[in-house]
């Protein structure tokens, strides 16, 4: 069947781009683009740019040539959860557009701007300011905003919480779980909270579940990364929604095939509007599907799963691969654990790192082992080791599954 070509048509202004030897640049030329609209399609020939060309390419895709046209230029790093930064530009225009696309989720949840915003966040420090932020603050009149760094001890933010008595609350779904599984055991609410968002990793359905039945609120994600911005964010139905006019996502499959609703695959971005820095099908390390049209009428694309990276799926002796599962609920109550992340070492190997406020007994040993092995799919080795702390990665994120193959 022939499909036609997806046009960008939304490019109002020619990219340049400096091309350098064997770079994506050269590339871009190479596959004949010619200050004309790009074809993403795979037979348009755009190869993908990798994580490891950006990341070894660095201020070589800097676009020089852009001068003052999009206002000021802002350099910056991702902290990189292994160690290897991105760096990226952004300039005032891509700025503006972060912050529309922020109004707009406030709007869409319809948030009471009156109340008071608390987030609990990396490259913040204890503070206060009088509005929620540079996305509302010339737009609208806001109650107050106050931060504590994500750092701090559980229980020095909840006590932070009961005394700042916030109407809305932002941190990392891994923090928000850490103060939900507190706030349950000292029987701690927050009387006037009205949501809680959440952004930087994957969501579990269990967290949100969880934080419904100890603080009675909902959670609204918010799906972005440092170098792209905001990517997509959810709707009243709790389904999340593309912000395509700010870039175009694509989720392909191992050969660069575009997948439909429903299967998961890569995810790849092309940023519409950073002339500073033209992401294009930028693969971001991210796997997700797209899902049917939502309900709500909103016609931006649906991301029905976002699922994670390649390093939090789980590879069984038999070669096949799946994102693990298993929610708090099904191993709790086994011991008294504070903390737990599950790492694959090897093909037959998973190691359980627990935190727990004592020593776990054999048998209580023995049944996280059954426990895993059941919802991990894993009949191999597992081996559990009792820990101090689980710290979190050097970008302040927390996963639950880490694989060390590859
Ligand atoms: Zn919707």
């Amino acid at each position: 069947m022939h499909r036609e070509p997806r046009w960008i048509s939304v490019f109002p202004f020619a990219v340049s781009v400096r091309a350098s030897a064997g770079s994506p640049a050269e590339s871009v030329t190479a596959a004949g683009y010619r200050d004309a609209p790009l074809c993403l399609e795979p037979e348009g020939q755009l190869p993908l740019l990798t994580r490891a060309v950006v990341q070894q390419l660095g201020p070589l895709l800097f676009n020089q040539g852009i001068g003052n046209r999009h206002g000021g230029i802002h350099q910056g790093q991702t902290s990189g959860s292994t160690g290897m930064p991105v760096k990226y530009l952004q300039t005032d225009l891509t700025r503006l557009f972060w912050r529309v696309l922020t109004l707009r989720e406030h709007l869409w949840q319809g948030r009471d701007f009156n109340g008071k915003l608390a987030a609990i966040r990396s490259n913040v420090e204890r503070g206060q300011a009088q509005g929620w932020g540079a996305a509302t603050d010339q737009v609208f009149q806001t109650g107050p905003a106050v931060s504590l760094n994500i750092r701090e001890d559980v229980a020095v933010q909840l006590n932070w919480l009961v005394a700042e008595a916030p109407e809305y609350l932002l941190t990392h779904p891994s923090n928000l779980r850490s103060l939900l599984r507190l706030a349950a055991a000292k029987g701690v609410v927050l009387p006037g909270l009205q949501q809680v968002r959440t952004f930087g990793e994957m969501l579990p359905a269990t967290t949100v579940a969880r934080c419904r039945e100890v603080w009675g609120v909902g959670v609204a994600d918010i799906y972005s990364s440092e170098e792209i911005g905001v990517i997509a964010f959810q709707c009243e139905e709790g389904r999340y929604h593309v912000q395509a006019e700010n870039l175009l996502l694509e989720i392909l499959d191992a050969a660069g095939e575009p997948l439909p609703p429903g299967q998961i695959g890569r995810v790849v971005i092309t940023t519409l509007h950073n002339l500073a820095m033209p992401l294009v099908r930028y693969e971001l390390g991210d796997y997700a599907a797209f899902g049917e049209a939502c309900s709500c009428g909103r016609s931006l694309p649906v991301l029905d799963r976002i699922v994670g990276r390649r390093r939090n799926m789980i590879r069984l002796p038999d070669g096949t691969e799946h994102w693990p599962s298993f929610p708090e609920d099904r191993w709790a109550g086994i011991a008294p654990i504070r903390q737990l992340q599950a790492v694959q070492q090897t093909l037959e190997t998973v190691a359980l790192k627990v935190v727990a406020s004592r020593p776990l007994t054999p048998d209580e040993i023995v049944r996280l082992q059954q426990t895993f092995a059941d919802m991990l799919c894993f009949p191999h080795r597992i081996v559990v080791d009792q820990v101090a702390e689980i710290p979190r990665q050097a970008n302040n994120k927390f996963e639950d599954f880490v694989s060390e193959l590859d």
